[in-house]
């Protein structure tokens, strides 16, 4: 049986609390023989601060480095709200991001149809959504430079962010879509601002050029970023996987987010690419949701989002989507059971679940269905 090497960094707040839920079914996996993972666990964001005064230490980066999959938790409260800028806790994030060359991100949104009632949508419009949002995320606007912000003397002060892409940074996460595409329902849109911006145009022109050279068989099409916002409260439905930058995917992968209800439900993924030898690309999975400092400590945080960020794990990283399938129909299971942690609970259906209570019905069903 291959081994594989997870490095969990569950960071702080709620990020230990719901990655507690991860450990208890990767140790069971181990007992089944499901899986042989080896485990090994680090300190990130303010967790870490406190411990060397870095958001993450240069050991931990170096196990980082050579996990098979990093599964982080989540940084950051009100402690570090002062801490120096290169320090906060966020900055340990962006290191593990730049440092293992995560340049693609993947958000999926899919609306559990217990859940479709939590959304703000109509039914109709979210019940089985099922969309991949793939978000460039090591360059644009976030990255460029000039980054600036420079007194023009005159009782003014100006303002500069810059957006920047190259071809191959274009290319490489539109490979990703294609790639990604075709274990779905074989369609990309691509989103951008080709209307107004130039790096719009050339992100246009090399997704075709990919699309035709590479991917003929998949469909593609492309959407002006705006409009691609607006279908995606009108039907978002029409979608299977959205392909766009750093700046529209961070804005467009949080409206996608809120289709299915709460954070506390989002998983993503973070990949590099892929290593010559091995073909297996540098990953880190991780819940969108912050650390959530209201709820930590209380047993309300939801465990499901970093459950199913494991999920995906096995899925891209690990080669079990087999028991990626079977983790989704456990949450799903749960969920249709009437399980609510208060995050997604309503009036017809209150909370009645703590993180561990939801954690552990998982793995029941998980169990059950082994
Ligand atoms: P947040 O995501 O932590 O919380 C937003 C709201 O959603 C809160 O009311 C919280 O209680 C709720 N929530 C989040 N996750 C939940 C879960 N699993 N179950 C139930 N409810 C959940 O965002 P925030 O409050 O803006 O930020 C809090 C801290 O987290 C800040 O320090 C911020 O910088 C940091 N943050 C970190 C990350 C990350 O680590 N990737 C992402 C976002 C924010």
């Amino acid at each position: 049986m291959t081994s594989y090497n997870l490095f969990y960094l569950p960071g702080d707040g709620i990020g230990p609390e719901v990655m507690a839920e991860v450990k208890r079914i990767v140790s069971w996996m181990n007992t089944q023989g499901i899986a042989k993972f080896e485990t090994d666990e680090g300190l990130a964001g303010g967790s870490a601060y406190d411990a060397h005064g870095k958001a993450i230490s240069e050991e931990h980066m170096a196990k980082a480095q050579v996990a098979d999959a990093v599964l982080f938790g989540a940084v950051g409260g009100p402690k570090w709200d002062k801490v120096p800028y290169d320090v906060r806790p966020e900055a340990g994030l962006l290191r593990l991001r730049k440092d293992l060359g995560l340049f693609a991100n993947l958000r999926p949104a899919i609306c559990y149809p217990a859940l479709a009632d939590a959304s703000s949508l109509k039914r109709n419009v979210v019940e089985g959504l099922d969309i991949l949002i793939v978000r460039e995320l090591t360059g644009g606007v976030y990255f460029g430079e000039p980054k600036t912000i420079t007194d023009l003397g005159n009782g003014q002060k100006r303002g500069i962010d810059t957006q920047v892409y190259d071809t191959f940074e274009i290319e490489r996460i539109a490979r990703v879509a294609f790639d990604l595409a075709k274990t779905r329902r074989n369609k990309v849109s691509s989103a951008e601002k080709r209307n107004v911006m130039k790096t719009g145009v050339l992100w246009n022109e090399v997704v075709t050029r990919v699309h035709k050279e590479e991917y003929p068989q998949v469909t593609l099409e492309h959407v002006l970023a705006d409009n691609c916002a607006m279908q995606l409260v009108r039907w978002p439905k029409q979608y299977d996987v959205i392909v766009t930058d750093n700046l529209f995917g961070d804005v467009l992968s949080d409206v996608a987010a809120m289709l299915t209800g709460s954070l506390g439900m989002l998983p993503s993924a973070s990949l590099g690419a892929p290593d010559a030898k091995t073909k297996r690309r540098k990953s880190l999975y991780e819940p969108v949701h912050g650390s959530a400092p209201d709820i930590a400590g209380t047993g309300a945080a939801n465990p499901i989002a970093m459950i199913a960020s494991f999920g995906m794990a096995l899925r891209y990283t690990l080669g079990l989507g087999d028991w990626a399938d079977r983790l989704d129909a456990a949450i799903s299971a749960v969920l249709a059971k009437g399980l609510r942690t208060k995050d997604i609970a309503s009036e017809a259906q209150p909370a009645n679940a703590t993180t561990t209570q939801m954690g552990e019905a998982i793995l029941k069903e998980l169990q059950a269905a082994a």
